[in-house]
């Protein structure tokens, strides 16, 4: 039997009395939800926000995808964590490092300990960068009914047992292999976990999405709102199922471009290179990874490393009064107004505003792939607020948490597992 409570990272966290499902609706900024309710596109969310809890959280400054998938999970903050980005720059041998590996987390995730601890965990995520910080140390090979499993849309089509703690998922879901860049991505997800509630009734299921459909389209496009009104039927499912639904996003998205069309972005680097002289700094784009087709490498966050005798102070200055920029603050500054690992950070983060981007040098960033499309992208404190909404009713002590607004997005499974007002 197991215990009633599990402390972990410093949380006591109640085991969970039904299956909890907690979604995280990658770039699902609140206005998409404000638009759907609007449009009457979203009924089930409509009920849980109507009937059981519903608050606007701080997401982490950078608004990315991993910093704050890594927070909600572990329940803490990137200063605990240690992923604040996809890229940071180490300061001895000069090179850009990938932060989106399992080596670099600090801290477990909530499903790596309830998986150890006997319970049937389930992680899903859209895109195979996010599955192994994941499943971390997650148990998928004993306890349980039939194990727990973590595993990728995109790589359905060659789960192992061993690695994945399931097989033949394309079968099992009954679904091809979504296309890398597709609505499908995500919603293969929601529906593998749908199939697993039916089978193995995990007692906890992280759903993580891809921002696909956001970067792209605006809400109350017709594709957002297609997107939106298919997980939300998804959503009704899981609940009928008798999952317990908590539904998150781990950053916003804002409209990026000019009046014409074309992004408007500061070339961060070439503005440096004319001030300063080539060679005196490093402009690091932290959204970077592998697949920046529909955001060009551009987003809301960079972080500046000095050299040559260029000081912080000059960059912060400088950079702090270009227009389109809402706050530079240098590294000491940076990590505790956002609880980053200052180890990580770099000489000055530069934060733009909700209506303008930053980039490197205008020459290494490849625009191609927004195909005509208006840029849509994150990483400011603008992308930072995300919703949190939860299919029952939240206890006196967690609707006071939302109304002060002292929630924050590593809170997540703190309210999924403490906060609902069992009946
Ligand atoms: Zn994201």
């Amino acid at each position: 039997m197991p215990a009633a409570t599990i402390e972990h990272n410093g949380i006591s966290y109640r085991w969970p009395d039904k299956p909890v499902a907690v979604v995280c609706i990658d770039g699902g900024d609140p206005a998409y939800l404000e638009r759907g309710l609007a449009d009457g596109i979203i009924p089930n969310i409509a009920r849980f926000m109507k009937d059981g809890f519903s608050a606007v959280a701080d997401g982490t400054v950078p608004s990315f995808t991993c910093p704050n998938n890594m927070s909600i999970v572990t329940g803490r903050p990137a200063a605990v964590h240690g992923i604040s980005g996809n890229f940071y720059l180490d300061r001895k041998t000069g090179e850009a490092v990938v932060m989106t590996g399992p080596e670099l987390l600090r801290a477990e995730s909530i499903m790596a300990a309830l998986s150890r601890q006997g319970a049937v965990v389930a992680s899903i995520t859209a895109k195979d960068k996010l599955r192994q910080q994941l499943g971390k140390n997650m148990d998928l090979h004993s306890g349980g009914r039939k194990g727990s499993v973590s595993f990728s849309s995109q790589c359905a089509d060659r789960c192992t047992q061993a690695e994945n703690g399931i097989e033949d998922v394309l079968d099992f879901v009954g679904q091809p292999l979504p296309d890398m860049y597709s609505p499908e991505l995500s919603l293969f997800v929601l529906d593998a976990g749908i199939k697993l509630l039916e089978t193995r009734r995990p007692d906890l299921l992280y759903l993580s999405l891809t921002d696909f459909i956001q970067h792209a389209h605006a809400p109350g496009a017709p594709e957002a709102n297609a997107f939106y009104s298919a997980m939300d039927r998804r959503f009704g499912q899981l609940v009928e199922l008798g999952a317990r639904v908590v539904l998150t996003a781990d950053h916003g998205m804002n409209d990026k471009s000019k009046p014409d069309g074309t992004p408007n972005v500061i070339w961060l680097q070439d503005v440096l290179d004319r001030e300063f002289g080539a060679g005196r700094s490093t402009v690091i784009c932290p959204i970077t990874d592998a697949f920046v087709g529909h955001h060009g490498a551009l987003g809301g966050f960079v972080r500046v490393y000095c050299r040559n005798g260029l000081t912080p102070r000059d960059v912060a200055g400088l950079v702090a009064g270009l227009p389109g920029v809402e706050a530079a603050y240098e590294r000491g500054e940076a990590a505790q107004r956002f609880e980053l690992p200052e180890d990580r950070e770099g000489d000055v983060a530069v934060i733009s505003d909700a209506g303008t981007c930053i980039g490197a040098r205008a020459v290494d960033h490849d625009l191609s792939g927004l195909k005509g499309h208006r840029l849509r992208t994150h990483g400011g404190i603008a992308e930072a607020r995300v919703p949190v909404i939860m299919s029952e009713p939240a206890t006196d002590a967690y609707a006071r948490r939302a109304e002060a607004g002292t929630l924050k997005s590593y809170h997540v499974f703190d309210v999924a597992l403490n906060g609902a007002a069992v009946a």
